[in-house]
């Protein structure tokens, strides 16, 4: 079977205090990569307090910028947090997409760089509720994923499916809802290369909890998780690596 992963994405939360207790309390798991990505000033000692518990945990950053480096004030270079201890970076995230006008060439670019520095890409993709009122779900899932993956191996790429109406609102996509459209994404993979396609992982983002998470991990094209609020709270999200 596929690898199966648990991501925390911490957002713009926690502190230093909150992460080096953080990374005391929890646990590793057999069977499962956990993955968890602090703000990027909290990286660095992340990684320390990981190497010093001898814990098989793994970071990433939450952004990094499409250029490898020069004037671009305030950015995340891509091998800077490479150098902190990232395996991963999350990319093209609703709040990025949003918030910060990032767009399917930007999102393409910064695949791109987080491969050249040797991270692993996981693109977030996802309909807002507008377009899927409209029943433009599947169109802008496809865009998206082909976006993304132009020039790119698809097997060096991570999804992560996160609807953006159920980021935050707990108002989950119900299992068998957020597995039809994992399903619809490995369909669209497979159209690209078939072979890669069984083998890239699809994760669930959007209201997952530790009461939830069960549930998804029983869906046959659902290889793990991508949490936000539950990922903050230690228990909460001890909970949902251990369904994994
Ligand atoms: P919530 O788990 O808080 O809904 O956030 C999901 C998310 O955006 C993870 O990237």
């Amino acid at each position: 079977g596929r690898k199966k992963y648990v991501i925390a994405n911490w957002k713009m939360n926690q502190n230093l205090q909150e992460t080096l207790s953080f990374f005391q309390k929890i646990q590793d798991e057999d069977g499962v990569e956990v993955v968890i990505c602090p703000p990027a000033p909290l990286l660095l000692p992340a990684h320390t307090q990981i190497m010093q518990e001898g814990k098989k945990l793994s970071l990433g950053a939450q952004n990094v910028h499409q250029e490898e480096k020069g004037a671009y004030t305030g950015e995340i270079a891509a091998n800077l947090v490479k150098e902190f201890g990232c395996q991963y970076t999350l990319i093209g995230h609703s709040e990025r997409r949003q918030y910060f006008q990032e767009d399917d060439q930007t999102i393409s670019l910064k695949v791109k760089r987080a491969l050249q520095e040797g991270l692993t890409p996981v693109v977030c993709i996802g309909e807002t509720l507008e377009q899927k009122h409209q029943a433009q779900t599947e169109k802008v899932l496809t865009s998206q994923i082909l976006l993304a993956l132009e020039g790119v191996n698809p097997a060096d790429v991570i999804f992560a499916y996160e609807p953006v109406w159920a980021i935050g609102t707990g108002e989950s996509a119900s299992p068998e809802e957020a597995q039809k459209m994992h399903h619809y994404i490995r369909a669209v993979l497979s159209h690209i290369d078939k072979k890669s396609a069984e083998q890239i992982a699809i994760l669930y983002g959007g209201s997952v909890n530790e009461t939830n998470a069960k549930e998804y991990a029983l869906m046959p094209d659902i290889d793990g998780v991508l949490v936000g609020g539950a990922s903050l709270k230690v228990d909460a999200f001890q909970k949902i690596i251990t369904v994994f």
